[in-house]
């Protein structure tokens, strides 16, 4: 199969940024060379994550002009030199984390801590941020993970996947284990997906019916209705009384972390995985983790196994993440594309360069 590559490229590109709460700018930015360890990527399509959202929204305090979008994928259009990887000119990829590769956290295989993690981050003259909204997008080499030839809003969704696959490796997920995903929104069935694949059964506490409809359709074992059913309760009776192995907190909320804190069972580990927006602390009794041996774990992104882990998943079909796609707009509507992403009840709307 012959496939021909667009390599050409403008002088300039279209950016969306988001100049303020409810407000959207379409820029054109000149297009820059990749330099050494860069490539040049032509976006197809990004995701519309909480950050863009809560910016988008004002919920969250952000730096305007802001290009948001850090759930991307795109073709390979240029290398910056001496590129020697895997990849070339005209791969699919989705755009992930990089990391120094000489660093404390590197060597120890903690890339996400190195402080080249965001390394992918745009800092133009028309405004700053993960840069996914736009024509056009340099981003480091070593972050690049091959898609193949799915359709991009599906290689898109390598980002959320990959956080959901290192909440289960962080967690030390195995199969039998019995475990709790608080909330259906996307991040919670990205969880419900990924620890399914390491063999756990799932049961997705949430307060929607409509989206515990989905959770059940997507694979969950059990689904409680949090608005009916007390899910601690129900969490101790479907557990023996023991409690869940894992909870993984997908709704940034205290009622979450507080219910969430209570179904788990000895040695088990409670996953913050949300935000908070307000932040209200957890409470935790010491002698309560001492005594049972638990843990509590944070979990904001991921590593590079883990995206490459996603993507790989992606490429070879073994995750069905068309539900989660909620919508589709054009680049040039930007604001539409925001305006129904922060609606309540929503899933991914894919942005399409
Ligand atoms: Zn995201
Ligand atoms: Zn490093």
């Amino acid at each position: 199969m012959t496939t021909t590559v667009d390599t050409e490229v403008k002088s300039s590109f279209r950016a969306g940024t988001i100049t303020g709460v409810g407000e959207v700018e379409l820029v054109d930015i000149p297009t820059l060379t990749p330099g050494y360890g860069e490539a040049l990527v032509r976006i197809e399509a990004t995701a519309i994550c909480t950050w863009e959202q809560r910016t988008y929204s004002g919920a969250q305090d952000n730096k305007f002009p802001f290009i948001g979008g850090h759930e991307v994928a795109g073709t390979i259009v240029s290398f910056g030199p001496g590129y020697r990887g895997q990849l070339s000119i005209g791969d699919r990829v989705a755009l992930g984390a990089s990391s120094c590769g000489s660093c404390h956290w590197c060597y120890t295989g903690k890339d996400r801590v190195c402080a080249e993690h965001y390394g992918g981050a745009v800092d133009y003259a028309e405004g700053w941020g993960p840069g996914g909204f736009a024509e056009l997008k340099i981003h480091p080499a070593d972050g690049l993970f091959p898609i193949g030839d799915v359709p991009a809003e599906i290689g898109c969704l390598s980002e959320p996947l990959s956080c959901a696959l290192h909440a289960a490796r962080l967690s030390g997920a195995q199969v039998g284990n019995d475990v709790v995903i608080l909330g259906a929104g996307t991040m919670g069935l990205m969880n419900l997906i990924a620890m399914k694949k390491h063999g756990a059964r799932v049961i997705v506490s949430e307060i929607d019916a409509d989206r515990l409809a989905k959770a059940k359709a997507m694979g969950a074992d059990v689904t409680i209705d949090a608005s009916k059913q007390d899910p601690i309760a129900t969490v101790m009776d479907l557990t023996d009384g023991r409690g869940a192995d894992i909870v993984i907190a997908a709704i940034g909320h205290r009622v979450a972390n507080e219910q969430g804190m209570q179904m788990i069972a000895p040695r088990g580990t409670f996953v913050v995985f949300a935000s908070a927006h307000p932040e209200t602390p957890i409470e935790v009794g010491p002698n309560a983790l001492h005594n049972n041996e638990k843990r509590i774990i944070g979990v904001v992104s991921s590593e590079k196994q883990d995206f490459y882990t996603a993507a790989k998943l992606i490429r070879q079909g073994q995750v069905d993440l068309t539900p989660l796609i909620q919508n589709r707009y054009p680049l040039s509507n930007l604001s539409a594309a925001l305006d129904e992403a922060i609606l309540p009840g929503t899933y991914r709307i894919i942005v399409e360069a």
